[in-house]
């Protein structure tokens, strides 16, 4: 028997989530498991967990988005006994039994070796926030972003995706704009390799159709007024990667920027990403996200804490990555 969050609905359609004991038989169809040995807490589990946004969409469901561990049992021809393993999304907490229990049984097809040199408690440091930050790294590069270009924004700094973001871009080369709502993480920010701190109340408002060129490129995590912003203010041939909703999911944009400035607009989607990019992106966060920026923006809990952890990351408090040590 083993311990998991198991989130359940009642009849009126209120959910909540709770610790049980269950047993590996009650796990759903696969043909790999794995004992999790680290998972994390996202912004889309708070939203699961506090049920403020309709992720799960099967119940009753083990919440968590993304794991790392050890295989334990597999028919599937990739995966053996004893292989050390990753998964994110696939639907993994939203339709599938998830990451939140000491077992998970997944399909082979959903899995990506951990890269040599991390840990699974560095691999989920990382979490799905960071390789969707990955994400929209390759994605700019893809669209001819390089350093020299001029400077690259990126918007809910302080958060996951944000301070990986950070890290990277700044070990790549690239002069990076930090957009926040806590001036407090001024120094936290700077460490990652931030050179300019811009507060979240300049992007938040309705934006102009176009504004002064500030920058070549931007991560947003945050949508809604201040992706308007951020597209408004891009500079001649720039381009965003647009990968969250933490202010909301509208636009509230004009077309301007994209046909007076020929500014893109990049989506990002890390949960069905196609498996060799996947790879491509674990592989250069193994390789380029320097491990002492990474301590620095993690912490680690224990996985009692996961349903304050929850309401904490949807108000906001949640500086960085949080580890859940299983
Ligand atoms: P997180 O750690 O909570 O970071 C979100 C950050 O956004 C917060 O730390 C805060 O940064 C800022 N923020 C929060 N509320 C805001 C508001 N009302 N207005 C403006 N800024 C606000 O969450 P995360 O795990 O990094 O995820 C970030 C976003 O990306 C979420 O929307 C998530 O759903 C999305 N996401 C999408 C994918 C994908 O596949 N597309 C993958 C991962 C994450 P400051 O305190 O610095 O202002």
């Amino acid at each position: 028997r083993f311990e998991a969050v198991l989130i359940t609905r009642d009849e009126e359609k209120n959910q909540s989530a709770a610790f049980v004991e269950m047993t590996e038989d009650e796990l759903m169809e696969g043909d790999v498991t794995v004992a999790v040995e680290a998972t994390t807490v996202n912004y889309k589990d708070g939203l699961a967990i506090t049920g403020k946004a309709p992720v799960v969409r099967r119940f009753p469901m083990i919440p968590g988005i993304d794991f790392a561990g050890t295989v334990t049992r597999s028919t599937h021809a990739d995966w053996k006994e004893g292989d050390k393993v990753i998964l994110n999304g696939w639907g993994v907490g939203e339709t599938h039994y998830g990451a939140y229990a000491a077992k998970a049984r997944v399909s082979g097809d959903w899995l990506v070796p951990l890269p040599e040199g991390m840990s699974p408690l560095q691999a989920m440091a990382v979490g799905t926030a960071g390789y969707t930050a990955m994400l929209c790294v390759m994605a700019l590069e893809r669209h001819g972003i390089t350093p020299d270009r001029g400077s690259v924004i990126v918007t809910g700094a302080a958060g996951g995706v944000g301070s990986v973001a950070i890290a990277l871009l700044a070990g790549l080369g690239y002069e990076v704009a930090a957009s926040t709502g806590r001036p407090s993480e001024e120094a936290y920010l700077k460490d990652l390799g931030a050179s300019e701190i811009i507060p979240r109340e300049e992007l938040s408002g309705p934006a102009r159709p176009v504004g002064k060129e500030r920058w070549a490129g931007g991560i947003d995590a945050v949508g809604s007024h201040t992706l308007a912003n951020v597209l408004s203010m891009t500079c001649y041939g720039g381009a965003v990667a647009a990968c969250g909703l933490a202010q909301g999911m509208d636009l509230p944009a004009s077309v301007a920027p994209f046909i007076l400035r020929g500014v893109s607009l990049l989506g990002i989607d890390s949960v069905m990403a196609p498996k060799a990019l996947r790879l491509e992106a674990w592989r250069r966060i193994a390789g380029e996200l320097d491990h002492a920026k990474l301590a620095a923006l993690s912490s680690t809990i224990v996985f009692r804490d996961v349903l304050d952890a929850a309401e904490n990351i949807v108000a906001g408090r949640v500086r960085g990555r949080l580890v859940v040590e299983m």
